[in-house]
């Protein structure tokens, strides 16, 4: 069996699916790895190194992909490489399922088995393959940074001989994986941190990383959807939350926003009056971007300053941490390969309540049913 490794071709992407250090395992089950030339590079990984670690490296993309049984990725093939997949082959990756099913029909039709990392089952067997909460981590971590970075003022607060400062505020804006992560970060840099989030088990969390949680009297309606994942809510519950966004907003110095609702555009929850309520100087991040933002100005991969405020939307931060990224994300890889293979040999058990749940689609036909529901959506409209 041949496992390939392929330079990922996405603008800014520097992650990789399998690290060097990644490979030991698989090579001692008598699987082949193929590794296309300066794949690992961006990630610190040399083509020296997977040579040393006992894979073939080369610069023939269209010989792995043509000849690869097992394909680990970081984002999906595009239409090209996906028309030169081996028939039946196994692709992983973050595949985009829910918000691109159609870019992925070249490879449905060739056929080939799609896995999906996002749709790997949160349950607890499945938590060392959690790719998302891996980026998620990432994401929260350097949100901080840039923002602290970006900020014309100091995080701590500093009591020195020229008098004191005050420590920074920052707004975090949904407390999941990525909202933790930034709570966390900047409470280590000395800010003072105000949190929100529509699951109110998130307060507990909140306040365990030394933050103010904000509540919102929602009226009664349960905002917690399957899985731990927040429910898509009405405008008028919406409007609860964005007039506590306004309002936190005007002594915020940072705010950082993460909320999403899975397969859903994310919630629009900061009105342009709340970026206008931000004081000159002020940096918000939004996270959410890759979904189309929280902010009703954000344009996703665009930096812009409105009123002196610098609205960040990055669309692939970890990107930009592509050591760590890579390494927490070949590790999940890893832990999802020892379900699908066994002693060297593919053994996909579709039974499997993490493989059901993570196949998009498989000999020929979409197997996630929302997937399938999207693609016939697409298909009749057409
Ligand atoms: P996510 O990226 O889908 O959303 C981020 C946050 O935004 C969530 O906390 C969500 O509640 C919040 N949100 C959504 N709509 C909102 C709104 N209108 N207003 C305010 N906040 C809103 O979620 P995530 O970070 O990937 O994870 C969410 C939950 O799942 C967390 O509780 C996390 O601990 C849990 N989780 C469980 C497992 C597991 O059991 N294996 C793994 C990872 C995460």
């Amino acid at each position: 069996m041949l496992l390939g490794i392929l330079k990922e071709t996405a603008p800014g992407e520097t992650r990789v699916s399998l690290l060097p250090e990644s490979l030991k395992s698989l090579l001692a089950q008598g699987i082949s790895i193929t590794v296309e030339a300066g794949a690992g590079t961006a990630a610190g990984a040399s083509d020296a190194a997977y040579t040393e670690a006992g894979a073939t490296v080369t610069a023939d993309r269209a010989s792995i992909l043509a000849n690869a049984d097992l394909l680990p990725l970081v984002n999906a093939p595009d239409a090209t490489d996906q028309a030169r997949l081996k028939p039946h082959a196994i692709v992983i990756g973050f595949l985009k399922p829910l918000d691109a099913p159609q870019a992925l029909a070249a490879a449905i039709a060739r056929p080939v088995t799609l896995l999906s990392m996002e749709l790997v089952p949160r349950i607890s067997r499945a938590q060392s393959m959690d790719a998302l909460s891996s980026m998620a981590t990432i994401a929260g971590y350097k949100a901080v940074i840039a923002a602290a970075d970006l900020l014309p003022r100091l995080f701590p607060m500093l009591m020195t001989a020229a008098g004191t400062i005050p420590p920074a505020r920052v707004f975090v804006i949904g407390a999941g994986v990525a909202g933790l992560q930034a709570i966390a970060t900047a409470r280590r840099l000395g800010a003072v941190v105000e949190a929100y989030d529509v699951r109110a088990a998130a307060g507990e969390q909140v306040r365990s990383l030394g933050a103010k949680f904000l509540d919102v009297d929602l009226g009664g309606i349960s905002a917690e959807g399957g899985g731990g994942y927040a429910a898509e809510l009405t405008e008028e519950a919406l409007d609860r939350g964005r007039d506590l966004i306004t309002r936190t907003a005007a002594h915020s110095d940072v705010i950082i926003t993460t909320a999403q609702v899975p397969g859903r555009p994310a919630p629009r929850l900061i009105r342009r009056a709340a970026v206008e309520a931000m004081r000159p100087g002020s940096v918000l991040v939004d996270l959410a971007a890759p979904a189309g933002g929280n902010c009703e100005l954000t344009q996703p991969g665009v930096t812009q300053t409105i009123g002196g405020v610098t609205l960040l939307a990055p669309i692939n931060l970890p990107a930009e941490v592509p050591v760590h990224a890579s390494q927490l994300y070949a590790r999940n890889i890893l832990n999802f390969l020892a379900l699908i293979v066994k002693k060297g040999e593919l053994a996909l058990d579709l039974s499997d309540e993490v493989i059901a749940g993570a196949c998009v689609a498989h000999e020929g036909k979409p197997v996630n049913p929302r997937v399938a529901k999207i693609l016939e959506a697409a298909t009749s409209s057409s």
